[in-house]
């Protein structure tokens, strides 16, 4: 297993950002309707202030930022979809949150350029208030949107604190203080909530990714022969392949690689290994050459091996094992070993249909017993 989990490097920042962003971009794009509403409500309650037309422009770059923001969204989500790189639109959309923060500012300078004791004022002061908080909360855990858009918020709320009597600046700083402290307190809150809970769910998807490696390599091996990757023993004999192959009777092959013990005892462990994964290379490849006919080549332990050949006519079956016995010992030959190291002795044996694959393995052994007494790194034929 090469990643480790609770490891929280690059690629973990990368996917918990994109998490992130895709929680943030949902709820923007849930948010368009309410976001306008509220705009809208915001104008609507100042049109009973005597300075009414003053709300035209701020509520123009309130529409233009919320289908800006829809626009980029929308691009982020369907990027995050294919899996694509986020960072363009990403980068668009901080420039976006900025100009953000300047339009909902922008609602309220109205407001305290013409100071006036009206409900109104309440309605709309408090409109800003709320949606600022609400974004912010929304978007703190991603620092790269939260910050511009306090950044826009903050300058233009200044700038028109710059352009008001003292008395009325007074209380812009204070509405500031109270959006810096409260909503700025809470959206930290909530920013340290998002990131565990963001944490907490890429953890799940690499430990679930690395359950489903390890089931898969479990489940690889129950059947399979860890040293050469061939089908194992008990993969021979649960598939019960010579009963899907189609005719009454084919062929078995046992192999046994010759004197493979003076192979490890004169060249080493590591060169006995290569000779086995050589040899299964070439009956993995006969198989793989041969899809659809209903070969299958096992490992069945030590330097032991057998070939099921769906074919029936015994001279055919002679033919494909002379073929594997020369390609066999080419690999002993390849590595450089002297004759009858490493080669191969096979016995061949008929399989009928309603046979066990152990009772033709028996007569294949007789076979191969044979074999090994006529010399090694030959055929025989099983005589029944
Ligand atoms: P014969 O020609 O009569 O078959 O002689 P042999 O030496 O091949 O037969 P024997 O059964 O005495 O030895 C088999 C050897 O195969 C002994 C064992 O150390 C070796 N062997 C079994 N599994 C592995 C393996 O995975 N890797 C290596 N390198 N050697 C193995
Ligand atoms: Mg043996
Ligand atoms: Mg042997």
């Amino acid at each position: 297993m090469g990643r480790k989990a609770g490891e929280r490097d690059a690629q973990w920042r990368r996917e918990r950002l994109r998490l992130l962003v895709h929680s943030v971009a949902d709820l923007e794009s849930r948010s368009i309707v309410a976001g306008v509403i509220g705009s809208g409500l915001i104008v609507a309650a100042a049109q009973w202030l005597p300075n009414a037309r003053d709300f035209m422009i701020p509520l123009l770059l309130r529409l233009i930022a919320i289908i800006g923001n829809a626009f980029l969204y929308e691009k982020i989500r369907n990027r995050l979809r294919t899996g694509a790189d986020i960072a363009i639109p990403l980068r668009a959309a901080a420039l976006m949150a900025a100009f953000g923060g300047v339009s909902w500012a922008s609602l309220i300078i109205p407001v305290f350029l013409r100071p006036h004791l009206h409900p109104a004022s309440y309605i709309v002061t408090a409109g800003v208030f709320i949606g600022v908080s609400l974004i912010l909360a929304n978007t703190a855990a991603i620092k790269r949107i939260a910050l511009p858009f306090a950044a826009g918020f903050v300058v233009t709320f200044l700038g028109a604190a710059a352009l008001t009597p003292w008395n009325t600046a007074v209380w812009l700083f204070g509405g500031l203080a109270f959006i810096a402290t409260g909503v700025g307190t809470f959206s930290i809150g909530s920013a340290h909530q998002r990131l565990d809970a963001a944490d907490t769910l890429v953890e799940n998807q690499r430990l679930s990714e690395e359950l489903e490696e390890a089931l898969a390599r479990a489940e690889f091996f129950a059947d399979h022969d860890p040293l050469t990757g061939l089908f194992n023993r008990r993969a021979l004999f649960d598939r019960q392949i010579h009963l899907e192959a189609p005719g009454e009777k084919h062929h078995m092959l046992l192999i046994d690689l010759d004197n493979f013990k003076q192979v490890n005892d004169r060249f080493g462990h590591e060169t006995g290994d290569r000779v086995l994964i050589g040899v299964a290379q070439v009956l993995g490849d006969f198989v793989a050459g041969s899809q659809g006919e209903g070969h299958f080549a096992a490992r069945l332990g030590g330097e032991e091996f057998a070939v099921f050949l769906a074919v029936s006519d015994n001279d055919e079956a002679d033919r494909i094992a002379t073929q594997l016995h020369l390609a066999m010992s080419a690999v002993a030959a390849a590595i450089g070993l002297p004759p009858k190291l490493g080669t191969p002795s096979i016995g061949i044996s008929p399989i009928y249909r309603g046979e066990q694959v152990c009772d033709a393995l028996h007569r294949a052994d007789h076979a191969l017993y044979q074999a090994k007494r006529d010399g090694r790194d030959r055929i025989c034929r099983d005589a029944a």
